[in-house]
């Protein structure tokens, strides 16, 4: 109820000589139902359906799909920083839901897969804005072993499998092999476990599930799903992300992170 309806139905009530009790009453009302009006309005931010856990692939001069240009990356990164967004990486996600440590107020988690020639361009910026990212590697990367190491203390990196197939059409074996020698390609080069994991094309299913279980993953995320809540609702082994489309304007991005779906 806004401040003009109630001064209309003031007015109106004079209008009709009401008398001083029903005048009273009225002022009562409005007073009471005002608090619960203010109560009742929708909560704006990512609080209101969860995470944005973001994907991206590459960046570079040609916006697509699964490309975005430096100038709309660098566009994103201020707007997250201008409102308040902090970078989290898997393990801050895997604390917050195992054991209920705390998260920045607006948490955002950056990923990017596949190790591209361009993850230089999104590192260069990630690191500028002060955000934490989160590399999900294939064994065939372009990063070297010096540069892995770097990612990994910038922020985290994770298993992305070592010849990047669809794990559906694999079998269990052949799953399990492509997970367990990307991890431990990974863990000899960072020197600790690596435990989150990305599926390649977003690929799963059951069998895919336990094998990568199977090879010492913990968190494995999915390349689409929307906001991600930390609740019951939240499937470690099917982590949702949002892949940001290099085709779609700023706006579009900020209406992702607002709740909006569809992106
Ligand atoms: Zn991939």
């Amino acid at each position: 109820m806004t401040t003009w309806s109630v001064g209309a139905l003031l007015r109106r009530l004079t209008a009709a000589r009401a008398s001083r009790f029903a005048l009273a009453m009225a002022i009562a009302f409005v007073s009471l139902c005002l608090p619960l009006f203010a109560k009742a309005a929708p909560e704006i931010g990512w609080g209101r359906s969860g995470i944005p856990i973001l994907l991206y692939h590459q960046v570079l001069d040609t916006p697509d799909t699964y490309t975005v240009t430096p100038a709309a990356l660098e566009s994103q990164l201020i707007w997250l920083r201008d409102n308040g967004y902090v970078g989290i990486t898997p393990s801050d996600l895997k604390a917050a839901y195992e054991s209920g440590a705390a998260l920045p107020e607006k948490p955002v988690m950056l990923t990017i897969d596949d190790g591209w020639p361009s993850e230089s361009t999104f590192v260069e910026l990630v690191n500028r804005y002060g955000f934490r990212a989160s590399y999900f590697l294939p064994n065939f990367a372009h990063v070297t072993e010096e540069e892995i190491r770097a990612l990994d203390a910038s922020g985290e990196v994770c298993g992305h499998t070592v010849t990047h197939p669809n794990l559906e059409t694999l079998s269990y074996d052949e799953a399990y092999q492509e997970v367990y020698q990307n991890r431990i390609w990974l863990e000899n080069i960072v020197g600790h476990a690596v435990t989150c994991f990305a599926y390649p094309f977003g690929g799963y299913n059951d069998t895919v599930v336990q094998a990568v279980r199977d090879a010492g993953m913990q968190m494995a995320f999915l390349a689409w799903g929307g906001l991600t809540a930390i609740d019951g609702s939240m499937d470690p082994m099917a982590i949702r992300r949002v892949n940001v489309n290099g085709a779609y304007p700023i706006e579009d991005f900020i209406a992702v992170l607002n709740g909006a779906v569809g992106y």
